[in-house]
């Protein structure tokens, strides 16, 4: 069974169909990436699944969990995280307060109230936070405030936050967009190394073509809500509705 289901999952706002049957499937432990050109609906799919938009029609399911009616606290307790943007930073807090923050919220939803009785809770925040800000290399910053970070370390600060409560799928939309060359190469080694030794799954957005190629085992491209094209990188780089898609017809 895939770890993440939908099955014509459909999102309309309005009059608008920014989502159109969409049937997509991720199984354990895979990177899949999602493409397509500006407002085809990547950013409306991920919010439809972690519970921010809720669908017009069609079902969603994680390991087996209909998740369609859920709140997003619901989902993300069920182990699917999601990277943030700025707007989940406390500014004024330390890096290491901000990734704290977060574990202590994921731990007091799945451990209840008798967690902050329990003497080593602080223990395993601590070593769970100090963990994530080595993967993450925001370490040598840990005691510095949030909002002084410059754009790429916040981008990562932002991941940082989506680590802390711990998830087994983890959805990153963009976490490249606005970075450096570096802090790219950065971003997505880290992503190799969720991967590899976090085993966790991915599901990624991304525009920087060089890096979906590169880390995917499988792509999704969307068009106008519609899925129109799904395979290995080498079968997506060469689809002609695919570059179809991103020509928006300049080509004729
Ligand atoms: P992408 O992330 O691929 O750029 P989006 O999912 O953000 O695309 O948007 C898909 C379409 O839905 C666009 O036409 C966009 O204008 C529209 N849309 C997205 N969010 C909303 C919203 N909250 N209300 C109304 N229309 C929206
Ligand atoms: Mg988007």
């Amino acid at each position: 069974m895939a770890l993440l289901e939908t099955r014509d999952l459909t999102k309309e706002f309005g009059g608008l169909r920014a989502l159109d049957r969409v049937n997509i499937a991720v199984e354990r432990g895979e990177l899949v990436s999602l493409i397509g050109p500006n407002g085809s609906g990547k950013s409306t799919l991920i919010n439809t699944i972690t519970g921010m938009l809720e669908p017009t029609a069609g079902d969603i399911t994680y390991a087996g969990t209909d998740l369609v009616g859920m709140k997003p606290f619901e989902i993300a307790q069920l182990g699917v995280g999601r990277s943030f943007q700025t707007a989940s930073i406390f500014p004024e807090l330390t890096v290491s307060e901000n990734v704290e923050v977060a574990a202590f919220a994921a731990e007091h939803d799945s451990f209840s109230v008798n967690f902050f009785r329990r003497r080593d809770a602080y223990d395993e925040v601590r070593e769970r936070t100090d963990h994530i800000l080595e993967t993450i290399e925001l370490d040598a910053k840990a005691e510095e405030t949030a909002e002084a970070l410059p754009y790429g370390d916040k981008r990562r600060l932002e991941v940082a936050i989506g680590l802390a409560t711990g998830p087994d799928l983890m959805f990153m939309d963009e976490p490249t967009a606005g970075m450096s060359p570096g802090e790219t190469e950065m971003t997505v080694s880290l992503i190799r190394e969720l991967l590899e030794d976090w085993g966790m799954t991915i599901f990624l957005v991304e525009h920087d073509m060089d890096v979906i190629f590169d880390v995917s085992d499988r792509i999704f491209t969307l068009h106008e809500g519609q899925v129109i094209a799904r395979g290995p990188p080498e079968e997506i780089r060469d689809d002609p509705a695919v570059r179809e898609a991103y020509l928006g017809g300049e080509e004729a």
